[in-house]
């Protein structure tokens, strides 16, 4: 009766679950003169031993429910344990010997129940063989009914303060991910915010092109943050065989882990000093979610219970999806604006950059009308006179070509560029854009020379021939007054069209970039242009169900080679 008063006074003050653990341990300990204890509390399917008073011996290990165990199966059964000695532990479990460690020489289990619902069990072992007659199984009873109701109070306190935590956490890394749109920052501040409460490691991979990078990382040991890094960066995911939160990026579905047996950790190492690594992180439970926004899965959560030896659990789960899908959403906005703010910049460096091109011909325009009007007054010879309108007819073409480039960016960007094919054979128009470029190109200094063969299809004459003058202008343009070649061939199915100059060239970064709209090299400001040719060529060929690629060496000129299919894409 003493005992029992003196159980039920020490368990009275106890608020905290390793309180009371530790509490109940003490006294079971002292009760039963039992050398080490343990009380294990039951998770799912894991049972682990959350306070320990060792002795000499092992630290208890955590098992599943459906090891065959003494403990798996007392807690199974709702039934206390008694073993005199250690010959009756292994004549019921021989599979257990080579576990058992030599210390145990007796051994009690204790099922630990409230209300007929076990939720776990306290292992005590003797280093002695000891009876354990029934005056003592029956004062087990009742001490076994104390310890579990101070347990119970304690881990319904704990699940109380840790649901305010939960909506605390809620609360501030929603207002965190408000408060600004410097992503990596932001994502690192919300990993310190759940170490070492949430997790003893946690870390955020994002998506980036086709690979993804690790772009945040928290432990609460600063030391250790250095370490993951490390390990990360010298053993980078493997494609073929994706694991762990890679694989969780490539499916978009969550994964929980409550208890990671060690053997399964190492099994995903990529080499032996992998395996060390792993190994040496110690991880216990693991709880894995993706970044998903708009259907699109941006990154993932990691969260890993190591040294605390706790595990995650449905509610974790239910947490860290919400917040996942907070840190996405935000992540996404940040993304949306920036690449909103880019192309408002880009637009208005165009705007800039337009309104000097429409003027520089428009100048020219108005330099020979106005000497025009000047030489009519005094009576200059026609000829001169032809000279002037010529050139104040080549200014007022620049001009129109310019603004009806403008004109097709605003068409194409609306979706409204309509071809209207016919048959047609692309040397013909080719042979008329050569043609009509001759002039010019004496004047740039090039010898313009065109082989063609004939080449049948069904195409848009006009569009093609912007395509093909387009790329005989460039030619010109920077072609340094060298040469230039075209040509048209047949390759089939596709009729090709190549322009090929020996001028400045585009160097091999560059030469998918000029193809975009607005996109020059940036050098090359000194040649005037909009920047659209290209782009305005790439719609006009890919409508036609072609392609238009470049090869180049920067000084050596370039080659512009369009493949147009010879009969319609959808024939
Ligand atoms: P623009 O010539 O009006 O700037 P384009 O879209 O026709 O616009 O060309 C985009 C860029 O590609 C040019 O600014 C230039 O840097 C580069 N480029 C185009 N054609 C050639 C070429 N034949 N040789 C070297 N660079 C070229």
């Amino acid at each position: 009766m003493a005992r029992l008063q003196a159980t039920a006074t020490a368990l009275a003050q106890v608020m905290t679950p390793s309180e009371a653990g530790r509490a109940v341990l003490e006294q079971a300990l002292s009760v039963f003169g039992a050398e080490a204890g343990a009380v294990y509390l039951r998770e799912d399917n894991t049972l682990r031993p959350t306070v320990e008073i060792l002795g000499r011996r092992q630290p208890f290990l955590t098992i599943t429910i459906d090891d065959v165990t003494p403990l798996s199966d007392a807690v199974l059964s709702g039934e206390h344990r008694f073993y005199e000695s250690r010959e009756q532990i292994l004549a019921e479990y021989p599979a257990i010997g080579p576990r058992l460690s030599t210390l145990v020489q007796a051994s009690v289990v204790l099922v630990l129940a409230v209300k007929g619902r076990v939720f776990g069990a306290i292992a005590l072992s003797f280093e002695s063989p000891r009876e354990l007659p029934a005056a003592d199984r029956v004062f087990a009873d009742a001490i076994a009914a104390q310890c579990a109701l101070a347990i119970d109070r304690a881990v319904l306190i704990e699940r109380e303060r840790a649901a305010l935590e939960r909506a605390d956490l809620l609360a501030n890394a929603t207002a965190l991910l408000a408060s600004t749109l410097d992503t990596t920052r932001v994502l690192q501040q919300l990993l310190e915010l759940l170490v070492p409460r949430f997790a003893d490691w946690c870390a955020v991979e994002m998506v980036e092109g086709d690979t993804t990078r690790q772009i945040a990382v928290a432990h609460a040991d600063p030391e250790k943050v250095k370490w993951g890094i490390a390990l990360r960066e010298r053993f980078p995911p493997d494609r073929k065989n994706l694991t762990g939160i890679h694989q969780v990026i490539a499916t978009g579905k969550a994964e929980l882990h409550p208890y990671v047996p060690p053997h399964a950790v190492v099994g995903t190492a990529l080499d032996p000093e992998h395996a060390r690594l792993l190994e040496a992180l110690n991880i216990y439970s693991v709880l894995l979610v993706p970044l998903v926004a708009r259907g699109r899965v941006l990154g993932g959560l990691s969260l890993v219970w190591a040294e605390s030896k706790r595990s995650y659990t449905q509610v974790d789960l239910e947490l860290f999806s919400e917040l996942a899908r907070r840190a996405a959403l935000a992540i996404d906005n940040a993304t949306l604006y920036r690449d909103m703010r880019k192309a408002v910049e880009v637009r208005d460096d165009f705007l800039a950059a337009a309104g000097h091109e429409l003027k520089t011909p428009l100048a020219a325009l108005m330099m020979q009308i106005e000497s025009v009007t000047r030489a009519l007054d005094r009576e200059t010879p026609p000829a001169q006179l032809n000279e002037r309108l010529k050139k104040a007819s080549r200014a007022a073409g620049r001009l129109e070509k310019l603004i009806d480039d403008l004109l097709d960016v605003s068409r194409i960007t609306a979706g409204r560029l309509h071809l209207d094919p016919e048959p047609l054979a692309l040397d013909e128009v080719v042979k008329e854009v050569v043609d009509r470029f001759l002039e010019q190109a004496q004047l740039a200094g090039c010898d313009l020379t065109l082989t063609t063969e004939p080449a049948q299809g069904v195409w848009d004459r006009l569009r093609i021939d912007q395509v093909a003058s387009n790329l005989v202008a460039n030619a010109i343009k920077y072609g340094r007054g060298a040469p230039i070649t075209v040509s048209t061939t047949v390759s089939k199915p596709f009729a090709v069209l190549r322009v090929t100059d020996r001028g400045i060239g585009i160097a091999r970064e560059e030469q998918q970039r000029i193809f975009e709209r607005f996109e020059r090299v940036v050098e090359n400001r000194s040649f005037g242009g909009f920047g659209l040719g290209l782009w305005i060529a790439r719609q006009i060929v890919e409508a036609s169900g072609g392609t238009i690629g470049v090869a180049s060496n920067p000084g050596e000129g370039a080659t512009f080679t369009v493949m147009l299919p010879m009969s319609p894409p959808h024939a």
